[in-house]
């Protein structure tokens, strides 16, 4: 079979379903691959998943591998790499991406390995570019742009040399495309063909555990920082996210003081948000936690200082204590509701 390249995208099936930062990826795959005018394909593999190719059609791919097989029913490195690894050998993808999952994150790296290629984890932006350097130029280029060095620079990483150029990408740093009904494309089953020997772990039993907090379904979300300065300050954030009918957030200082759980965290390593209002309180903005928010449709910043990064993307600013400034908003809503 000729290789066809073009930019790929691992679609994690959850529970009989395509997880949301596929469809996510398949969104921003479409757009690099119109840029580079080459196509989008999506690698779907799982026990009885053939009913789902259909649906990633519909979402933005033109093709779809897809290896079926009640052997592929539950999450296993080895064979799942082996698949993909020798998918991409044959047809040579230019950009394969995965959801930075814990499937993502295990998968990825061991594919990497297998193809002697790079790997960037966390990506918070995608895009085509070039590079010149002394030995040439390069064209073409996945740009893997993510912060680096604890948040003090955004790093612009690409592999030059070595294909495909991977990343992972977290569930929310792109918008999820809507999908286009009645797209047509092709899809294509793929034989396993496995030694037993690839199927060394045995899944005994599965348990799952429902998100406790919707972050990212959210349209209000009011979240506090170090500034919050305990546990029970915390309730004011709450008391304010309830008066709105909002969800609450919190940085990783916040999370790692133990004043909040690690579900309520915004940004780089939590979870990536988009509500219609982001209250930010006692929060600085450093890049991490901007990461995760500065798409926000609004932005109101509460800080004591007038220096604080979080001013540079907010829309609103109040300067001044949280613990003060709080309870006047919830006052003033409850007064005008
Ligand atoms: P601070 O930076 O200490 O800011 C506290 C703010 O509160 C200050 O601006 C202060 O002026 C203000 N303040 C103090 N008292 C009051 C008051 N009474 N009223 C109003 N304002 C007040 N961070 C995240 O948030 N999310 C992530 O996902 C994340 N991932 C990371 C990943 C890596 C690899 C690394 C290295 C770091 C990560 N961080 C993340 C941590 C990040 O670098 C910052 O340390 C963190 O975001 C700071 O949180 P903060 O704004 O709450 O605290």
């Amino acid at each position: 079979m000729p290789s066809v390249g073009g930019v790929w995208v691992f679609a994690q099936v959850d529970d009989g379903r395509v997880a949301e930062v596929s469809l996510e990826l398949l969104g921003r795959a479409r757009e690099l691959a119109d840029q580079l005018q080459t196509s989008v394909a999506a690698v779907l593999i799982g026990s009885h998943v053939m009913p789902l190719a259909a649906g990633l059609v519909e979402s933005g791919a033109d093709r779809v591998y897809v290896a079926d097989d009640e052997v592929l029913g539950d999450y296993s490195t080895q064979p799942y790499a082996r698949i993909l690894s020798q998918l991409a050998q044959t047809h040579k993808p230019e950009i394969v991406l995965y959801g930075a999952t814990t499937t993502g994150r295990d998968l990825a790296p061991r594919i990497a390995s297998m193809l002697r290629t790079g790997l960037t984890a966390d990506c918070t932006d995608l895009r085509i570019g070039s590079h010149h350097a002394k030995e040439g130029d390069y064209e073409r280029l996945l740009y893997q742009i993510r912060p680096a060095f604890g948040g003090n620079i955004i790093a612009t990483i690409i592999t030059p040399d070595h294909r495909p150029q991977m990343a992972t990408v977290r569930e929310g740093v792109f918008r999820l495309a809507e999908p286009e009904p009645g797209r047509s494309g092709e899809i294509i089953p793929v034989t396993v063909d496995m030694p037993e020997e690839e199927f060394c772990v045995q899944v005994l039993s599965r348990s799952l555990q429902e998100k406790r907090v919707n972050l990212k379904g959210a349209a209000i979300i009011v979240a506090g920082g170090a500034g919050v300065g305990s546990k029970e300050g915390f309730g004011l954030i709450r008391e304010l996210a309830d008066t709105l009918g909002g969800v609450v957030g919190a940085t990783r200082a916040a999370v790692d003081a133990g004043w909040i759980g690690q579900e309520h965290q915004v940004g780089q390593t939590g979870t990536t948000v988009r509500p219609k209002l982001y209250i930010a309180a006692g929060i600085s903005g450093s890049v991490q936690h901007r990461a995760g928010m500065d798409q926000s449709a609004r932005i109101l910043a509460i800080d004591t200082d007038p220096r604080a990064p979080i001013f540079s993307v907010a829309h609103y600013g109040i300067i001044g204590d949280l613990h003060d400034v709080i309870p006047r908003i919830i006052g003033a809503y409850r007064s005008k509701a």
